[in-house]
């Protein structure tokens, strides 16, 4: 095995990436900006090298000054996270030139999976179902304008190197057309710095629901069940659960099989992520794929008793998989909230300042993946994740109620966060029904 692992991300997930190395007897090499001195995943490593100012790009983006690093201290791989660079085809090249190992995909299959609109064809062609639109950018409002009434409104406009829900425009009719392409192009450009967009029909009241898959060197892939991540804001998930209350062992099955296609339509290595989008007559759609390891990773774990980070440093080594389909099974359920340094009252705007009292709950059934500490500062130069609370039951009832009495026993002072948005949530009809589809967040504030 490694006898030595660099992560090259910060907050949460450095610090179970960390966790995993540490279990594994590997020794572990962090990064950190000038802002992220005093941060929990330095303190939690065994070495740490200061990359760069504040500024992602010039800290953890910072490809040069990282390859340096995993140099001098001897890594022989490097652990990207989520974000960051975990998906940049260019960094997994310059990882590997210098002959260290990427724990990650294969740049190939990250670029194929890079742009959407060209993830699209390539899915289409394995014969994995997409949702309907086009598999080539929309260059002009003409064109969106013939395309949106070929496959009929509503539609949503996407940026093709998009991410974290940012940029999607929804428009319900050709009124709205120009202003969603406009905007969508804007956005696309100065988030990604590629203003390719496309156009997909907008699914009413979808769910998402997502397909874990594991492959490794030897042409071995499996899927570990499903992750049901309706509940969003702004696009972006904030509470997910294992497994779906609408996935049946059929429908897995079939979504189970979509996703080991997909993943070996491009050779596809180590853990990743299909994100499917779900009509309310459960047909499903391919939406994109996650190569990297996703913030929800840990209700898979938590059901399964699969430990996913563990499984991408072996594979990376080359170790095959020992997990056959028929292993995977599912014990109980999972919930992960995501609390955030947010406030929800003011569209969950980012609340960074200093946590001054922070205790965590404890109990059975209950994980925190932490990234932060009393005393330390949220900074407002990155992600405002502070941490996921995961609770465990033997079913679903267990699960929330456990959840619930977790968020209530936790107390963060000094900063906002979104804990009183996730109790509300947790404590919903519509959530106890299990009707968890993607406008759940709007719908609860009128539902009577
Ligand atoms: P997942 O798809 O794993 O559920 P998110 O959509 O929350 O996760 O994205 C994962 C993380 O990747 C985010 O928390 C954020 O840190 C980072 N991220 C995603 N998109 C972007 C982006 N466009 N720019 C910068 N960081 C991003
Ligand atoms: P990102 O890369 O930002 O994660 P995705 O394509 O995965 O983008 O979409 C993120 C979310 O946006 C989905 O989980 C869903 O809530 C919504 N969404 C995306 N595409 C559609 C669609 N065609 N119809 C309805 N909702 C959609
Ligand atoms: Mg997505």
């Amino acid at each position: 095995m490694f006898k030595k692992v660099l992560v090259a991300n910060r907050g949460e997930i450095a610090c179970r990436v960390i966790r995993a190395c540490k279990e594994m007897g590997i020794r572990t090499v962090a990064i950190y900006s000038e802002a992220d001195k005093e941060a929990l995943h330095v303190k939690m490593a065994d070495e740490a090298y200061l990359v760069g100012p504040a500024p992602s790009a010039q800290s953890y983006l910072n490809i040069d000054r990282i390859i340096e690093v995993a140099r001098e201290s001897g890594s022989e791989a490097i652990h990207p996270g989520y974000g960051f660079l975990a998906e940049n085809p260019a960094f997994i090249e310059r990882v590997e030139q210098n002959g260290i190992v990427f724990i990650g995909p294969n740049s190939e299959a990250v670029k194929a999976m890079g742009l959407k609109v060209e993830a699209r064809r390539i899915m289409k062609s394995a014969g994995v179902p997409i949702v309907p639109g086009t598999v080539d950018p929309i260059s002009s409002l003409d064109e969106a304008k013939k395309v949106a009434s070929e496959i009929g409104y509503p539609v949503i406009l996407k940026a093709s190197a998009g991410g974290g829900g940012i940029g999607m425009q929804i428009a319900r009719d050709e009124a709205e057309l120009e202003q969603a392409f406009n905007m969508c192009q804007k956005r696309a450009q100065a988030y990604f710095g590629d203003p390719t967009v496309y156009i997909e029909k907008y699914i009413e009241k979808p769910r998402h629901i997502e397909i874990q898959v594991l492959a490794d060197k030897h042409g071995n892939v499996i899927h570990v069940n499903e992750r049901e991540c309706s509940i969003q804001r702004r696009h972006q998930k904030v509470i997910e659960e294992a497994p779906s209350t609408v996935v049946t062992p059929e429908l897995r099955k079939r979504m189970g099989e979509a996703a080991v296609a997909a993943a070996r339509s491009i050779n596809y290595d180590n853990a990743g992520t299909v994100e499917f989008i779900v009509d309310p007559n459960l047909n499903f759609y391919f939406l994109e794929m996650n190569t990297r390891i996703q913030v929800e990773h840990p209700v898979t774990e938590m059901t399964t008793g699969i430990d996913l980070v563990k499984w991408q440093i072996r594979i990376a080594y080359g170790e095959k998989l020992a997990l056959r389909q028929e292993d995977v099974v599912i014990n109980g359920h999972a919930i992960e909230c995501r609390i955030y340094a947010e406030d929800p009252d003011k569209n969950f705007m980012p609340s960074p300042g200093k946590i001054t009292k922070l205790v965590w709950p404890q109990g059975e059934g209950i994980r925190i993946d932490a990234g932060v500490y009393e005393g330390w500062s949220v900074t407002p130069y990155y992600d405002p994740l502070l941490a996921k609370m995961i609770a465990w039951g033997k079913d679903r009832e267990e699960a929330r109620i456990r959840m619930i009495n977790a968020l209530r026993s936790t107390v963060i002072e000094g900063i906002k966060t979104n804990i009183g948005f996730h109790i509300g949530a947790l404590s919903h009809p519509l959530f106890i029904e299990g009707k968890t589809y993607t406008t759940f967040v709007e719908d609860m504030k009128n539902y009577k």
